[in-house]
């Protein structure tokens, strides 16, 4: 068997040169594909993926829904641990030392360094984001995607290391969920003593929740299934409005103003994905709070509402519109997973582990709801 260390690149890290990665080849069609490892160029680095995660959009994409991502190596939400070392690697993205088989998180999306957004620092809006995602699997370096054996980071792209006390089950979801609720909280301004409203209680609510509650804002919970109110109430949620028992948007309004002193709320959180609780984010408000619409993510005549722009112009309101993060929000998940892992559950946020054999099943129970999040160990 030819290894990468007959190859004379890396004598201190034997494995074998071929790696699988999940295809998709057509709409909920996925296929294992095996490859050649890739050689790594200056800047890049080879990982092993160690858990993957199962996400919202990982599902969007295997329906086909994604034009941007179709013929693709899938997943994108995933701890690993260092392979090979590119020419010239030498530390993460935030500048501590690595070396193979430290573990480490990447920034998921491409960051072009060249383009009008990256030229701002605007890292989140690069707009060859997808560049990497977007390939074929046939194409070389084929290990774009999480669910697989390696993953290839680009050069340019930002990975860091995770944290001795932080579990793999614990990091998958920093790239993706947490570091984005991070971002929210930080762009939304979130400080003590204010109140939080957060719509939906999946995986971004309850990171929403629990980063919320660290900054000293009393946190509120609008949700109505209740095994995601439960687990709410592990993720720091001071208060839950159960949608069963305040039916009406204007039930629900009455009630979050009682909760505020009459005042309305200081910031909404929208990760529902659906459009009405947008327009409901609007009532919530007190006058100068800021609303992050961020479950949102599709357009077309079901996915729209009508509202008077006039709340927003009465109401002074600020609307940040939150499209993954920038990529140093992804380091402070990983603090945060580490300072915090006594306070909340993160580890119950995985609740079942599939082999990458098994990944129809993972994506169709992940469909079904059957699984909350499920996780590919390859
Ligand atoms: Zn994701
Ligand atoms: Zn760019």
């Amino acid at each position: 068997m030819i290894t990468l260390a007959d190859r004379g690149r890396n004598k201190a890290e034997e494995h074998t040169v071929k790696g699988r990665l999940v295809a998709l080849v057509g709409p909920d069609q996925v296929e294992i594909h095996e490859y050649d490892l890739p050689e790594l160029p200056p800047g890049a680095v080879l990982l092993k993926v160690r858990r993957a995660n199962v996400c919202g959009s990982d599902l969007h994409i295997w329906h086909f829904l994604s034009v941007a991502f179709r013929d693709v190596a899938m997943g994108h939400e995933f701890v690993a641990e260092i392979a090979e070392l590119g020419p010239g690697v030498t530390t993460d993205s935030g500048g501590q030392l690595i070396s193979v088989g430290d573990r480490v998180a990447a920034v998921y999306y491409h960051t072009c360094l060249k383009c009008p957004a990256c030229g701002r620092g605007d890292f989140a809006m690069c707009h060859n984001s997808g560049r990497n995602m977007g390939l074929p699997p046939t194409t070389p370096p084929h290990f774009n995607g999480a669910f697989a054996t390696h993953y290839f980071v680009s050069p340019g792209q930002f990975f860091y290391k995770v944290p001795d006390n932080v579990t793999d089950a614990a990091a998958a979801g920093a790239n993706c969920g947490l570091a984005q609720m991070m971002c929210s909280i930080d762009k939304l301004n979130v400080r003590r003593g204010q109140n939080v409203v957060v719509q939906g209680a999946g995986g971004l609510g309850l990171y929403a929740s629990a980063v919320a509650k660290s900054t000293g804002a009393t946190v509120i919970v609008v949700e109505k299934e209740p095994v995601r109110i439960e687990s709410a109430r592990t993720f720091g949620a001071d208060h839950i409005i159960d949608i069963n028992e305040f039916p009406t948007v204007e039930a629900r309004t009455a009630r979050i103003l009682e909760l505020t002193n009459g005042i309305g709320a200081d910031a909404i959180i929208e990760v529902t994905g659906r459009p009405s609780a947008f327009a409901e984010a609007i009532d919530y408000s007190r006058v100068g709070a800021s609303i992050a619409s961020i479950g949102n993510l599709n357009v077309g005549k079901d996915f729209e509402i009508s509202f008077a722009p006039a709340l927003i112009t009465r109401k002074q309101l600020t609307i940040v519109g939150i499209l993954r993060y920038d990529p140093w929000y992804l380091k402070d998940a990983l603090n945060f997973l580490a300072e915090y892992r006594d306070d909340f559950p993160f580890d119950a946020l995985s609740d079942r582990v599939f082999s990458m054999d098994d990944i129809n099943q993972a994506l169709e129970l992940s469909e079904a709801r059957v699984v909350a999040r499920a996780a590919i160990i390859p």
